[in-house]
C-alpha cells in the first residue's frame, strides 16, 4: 500500500488538489451517468437490452483506459533518476545544480517533482506528474480517451438536462445552463438542477478545452517536438512523421492505444537523441 502511495503521491498541495478534483469528477461523471441519465433513458424511450450493454462496455472501455493511462504516467518513471549519467559533460547537456549531475539534451528540471524529466514536455496538475519521454504517449492517450468520455457524456447528459432538467430550450434554460451556481446561490435552482447542469455544462467546456490540446499536441507528434521546442522553433528532433510518431508511441501502438497495461516499447532511451542534420546524412551519425 505505501509503495502504490509513494507512486500516486502530489508533489504539491496544488497538484493534491488538481488530482483530488479530477478523479472526483470522473467518478461522479460515471456515477450520474448509470444511476441518474441511464434509467432516465431506458424509460423515457424504452431502450432495449442490447442498447443497455452497449451504454455499459462503451463506458468501461472509457474508464479502464482513463485510469489505466492515469495510473501508467504515476507510476512510469520519465526522469533522470536510476539512470547512468556521464560525469563529464557532453556537448549538448547541462550541469542541473539541484539534482547535482549532468543532465541530457531535451531534458528539464521540474521544481514541483524536484527531477530533471527526460525529453520533458510539461508537469500535469491532474496526475500530479510530469510528463516527459517514457510517459507522453500515454498522455496523449489520456487526453483522448477523457475527449471521449466528455463526448458521451455530453451526447448522453444533453437532452436529459435540457429537456428533464431544465424543462426545455428557453432563454432561462439557457441562463441557468451557463451560470448555473450563481442561479443556485441566488435561490433560482434546486440542487438536484444545479448539479445536473454544472455536469453537463463541464463536460461540454471540457470537450471543447479538450478537442483543442489533442490538435495543439499533434502538431507536436508530427514535428517530433516538446512544448518548449515549440515555442522557440527547434526542429532539430524531426525525422519524419512516421519515425516521430514511433518516438511518442513506440512499436506497439496498434495494441497499446487499446490495451493500456501493454507496454509499447520506445525506439530510445530518452537520453540520446538523432538530430535532424545527422539522421538525413548518415554519414555523420
Ligand atoms: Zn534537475
Ligand atoms: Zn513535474
Amino acid at each position: 500500500m505505501g509503495f502504490i502511495w509513494r507512486k500516486i503521491k502530489p508533489n504539491s498541495w496544488f497538484d493534491a488538489v488538481s488530482v483530488i478534483y479530477a478523479q472526483i469528477m470522473i467518478h461522479a461523471g460515471l456515477l450520474y451517468g448509470e444511476f441518474i441519465v441511464l434509467p432516465w433513458l431506458i424509460e423515457t424511450y424504452n431502450v432495449g437490452l442490447v442498447k443497455i450493454c452497449m451504454y455499459h462496455i462503451y463506458a468501461i472501455f472509457i474508464y479502464f483506459n482513463v485510469i489505466g493511462r492515469m495510473w501508467k504516467i504515476c507510476s512510469t518513471n520519465t526522469s533522470t533518476v536510476g539512470k547512468i549519467l556521464p560525469t563529464l559533460l557532453k556537448p549538448g547537456w547541462f550541469y542541473c545544480t539541484i539534482c547535482e549531475a549532468n543532465s541530457p539534451p531535451r531534458a528539464f528540471h521540474c521544481k514541483t517533482c524536484n527531477k530533471c524529466i527526460l525529453k520533458r514536455d510539461h508537469h500535469c496538475m491532474f496526475t500530479g506528474k510530469c510528463i516527459g519521454y517514457y510517459t507522453y504517449g500515454q498522455y496523449l492517450l489520456l487526453v483522448f480517451y477523457v475527449w471521449l468520455g466528455t463526448m458521451f457524456a455530453v451526447i448522453m447528459g444533453f437532452e436529459f438536462t435540457w429537456s428533464y432538467v431544465l424543462g426545455g430550450f428557453s432563454f432561462w434554460s439557457v441562463i441557468y445552463f451557463i451560470f448555473p451556481l450563481i442561479c443556485f446561490v441566488t435561490g433560482q435552482l434546486s440542487f438536484y438542477t444545479t448539479a445536473a447542469s454544472f455536469l453537463c455544462l463541464l463536460a461540454s467546456v471540457f470537450f471543447v478545452l479538450l478537442t483543442f490540446l489533442m490538435i495543439y499536441h499533434a502538431k507536436h507528434v508530427y514535428y517530433g517536438q516538446v512544448t518548449y521546442e515549440r515555442t522557440h522553433n527547434v526542429y532539430a528532433y524531426d525525422l519524419g512523421w512516421k519515425i516521430n510518431f514511433l518516438s511518442v508511441f513506440g512499436s506497439k501502438w496498434h495494441l497499446s492505444w487499446i490495451f493500456p497495461m501493454i507496454e509499447s516499447p520506445l525506439p530510445g532511451d530518452g537520453i540520446e537523441f538523432v538530430k535532424k542534420e545527422n539522421y538525413e546524412n548518415p554519414k555523420n551519425v
